[in-house]
């Protein structure tokens, strides 16, 4: 194996994949190393099977809605087995794909676990590598809540390799990634408690945004209990206890803590004193990506950006640019197009505080009209009628719509010059463009 590179790059993940191939096409020699499977958390335990789960669940939860109004026969339901075979399959089609990649750009994969031994310098199972450039891609970890019996909780990395699917479930916090698990479980036929100590759920993004995600949360038959923070988790005869208060016990066969993140940092080894950490924990770094000790720069979740797969491997790329490319800054955080895959989903661009929304409206779209269920659509504008700089959107295909508001509001278009362009009718975009 060689031991010289012109950069090393820690974590096959979103993040770690992009700046590899980019860099090693851009000439230079690169050694990726992966401890575990090629995607990261992305592919193998967030993004990707989620996704294909939620896309069950919509059509689950526009088929019952529709059933339930006496529209549509018997309930249809999710073969467990058929989708977990069905997802494992996909996976492993992305993985290949990634390696085939890596192969054909000239990226030397390194499986293996790495540490930092000196400046410029990684040791994998007794052997020294050296580099001029080190890029940390590490990702991050579900962190379980600091309350008795925490070990019997389970994180989103369980979750999302379920087989068999529980009969009732209790969530610990309210962020997407909680609610998403929620949406989803609900639709499948999971009774589902949502639990969060915050005043309302999906913190993240603007207030009316989320109140409607959280009406429909409510609409699909998921209890919602806000401000509240569980005393403990314990065993009972036939399951788990979720402990409320002295008054209030959840009985139910699986609780799941969706309460936060960290990165990992073991990578660090005996360098960790010597490089700089942010109030949240991640690494600070600069706008060239770099950390406190030079040579050494930080990508992906472990880095202070936004914890999103678009963001990993935007940085990713634009890292490999600057230091063997052009120059080029990178992305903008206000432009980041965001989702919660609830549902329907809530996406939001330009992350509007409540009092910047200058005209909105919550609506029961026509879609909704014959489904028992009957979700609400929502939208907003942020900004002002001279400058739109946020939108908000919850309705059906909030996810695909969001992206291209991102688009537009590169151009911080006016409100005057958005009502020249004419939407699709019968929907919920139509109103807002009109
Ligand atoms: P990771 O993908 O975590 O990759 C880091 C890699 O580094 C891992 O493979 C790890 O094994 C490896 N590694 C760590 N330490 C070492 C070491 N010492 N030696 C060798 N290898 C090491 N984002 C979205 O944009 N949209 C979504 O819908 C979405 N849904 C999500 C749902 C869930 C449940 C979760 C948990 C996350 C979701 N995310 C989503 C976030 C997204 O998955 C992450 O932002 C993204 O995967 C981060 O990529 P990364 O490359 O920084 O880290």
């Amino acid at each position: 194996m060689d031991t010289d590179y012109d950069a090393i790059v820690i974590g096959g993940g979103s993040a770690g994949l992009s700046f590899a191939r980019h860099a090693a096409q851009l000439g230079r020699k690169v050694a990726l190393i992966e401890r575990a499977e090629l995607g990261g958390t992305c592919v193998n335990r967030g993004c990707v099977p989620k996704k294909l789960l939620w896309t069950v669940a919509d059509a689950l939860q526009r088929g019952s809605g529709l059933t339930r109004a006496g529209l549509l026969g018997p309930n249809p339901q999710v073969d467990m087995e058929r989708l977990c075979a069905a997802r494992g399959k996909k996976i492993e089609s992305i993985r290949h794909s990634y390696r085939d990649k890596l192969h054909e750009a000239g990226v030397a994969l390194i499986e293996d676990t790495a540490e930092l031994t000196a400046p410029g310098e990684v040791t994998i199972s007794g052997q020294r590598l050296h580099a001029p450039r080190i890029v940390l891609a590490t990702g991050g970890h579900p962190v379980k809540p600091k309350m008795e019996g925490a070990d019997l909780t389970c994180d989103s990395d369980e979750v999302l390799n379920w087989t068999a699917l529980p009969g009732a479930i209790a969530i610990i916090g309210g962020g997407y990634i909680g609610c998403e698990m929620a949406a989803i479980h609900a639709a499948l036929g999971v009774r589902v408690t949502l639990v969060t100590d915050t005043d309302r759920v999906l913190t993240e993004f603007s207030e009316a945004a989320a109140r409607v995600g959280q009406r429909n949360l409510e609409a699909q038959g998921i209890r919602v209990i806000t401000g509240c923070t569980p005393d403990a988790v314990r065993r009972s005869k036939d399951g788990l206890e979720l402990v409320l208060d002295s008054e209030t016990t959840l009985r139910v066969d699986r609780v799941v803590a969706a309460t936060g993140r960290a990165p990992n940092l073991e990578a660090l080894g005996a360098l960790k004193d010597r490089v700089a950490l942010t109030d949240k924990g991640v690494l600070k770094i600069d706008d060239s990506f770099e950390t406190s000790l030079p040579g050494l720069h930080a990508v992906g979740d472990c880095a202070d950006r936004l914890p999103l797969t678009p963001v990993a491997s935007s940085d990713g790329e634009t890292l490999a640019m600057q230091l063997f490319g052009t120059h080029r800054a990178p992305v903008d955080l206000s432009h980041v197009a965001t989702t919660a895959f609830v549902l329907p989903p809530v996406g939001e661009v330009g992350q509007p505080s409540s009092d910047a929304i200058f005209e909105e409206a919550t609506l029961s779209p026509l879609s909704a009209a014959l489904r028992a269920d009957a979700p609400q659509d929502y939208w907003g504008l942020g900004g002002s009628e001279a400058a739109v700089t946020s939108v908000s959107l919850v309705a059906e295909g909030a996810h695909e719509a969001i992206a291209w508001a991102a688009q537009l509001l590169l151009h911080r278009p006016d409100r005057e010059t958005m009502r020249r362009a004419i939407g699709v009718h019968p929907s919920t975009s139509e109103e807002l463009m009109g």
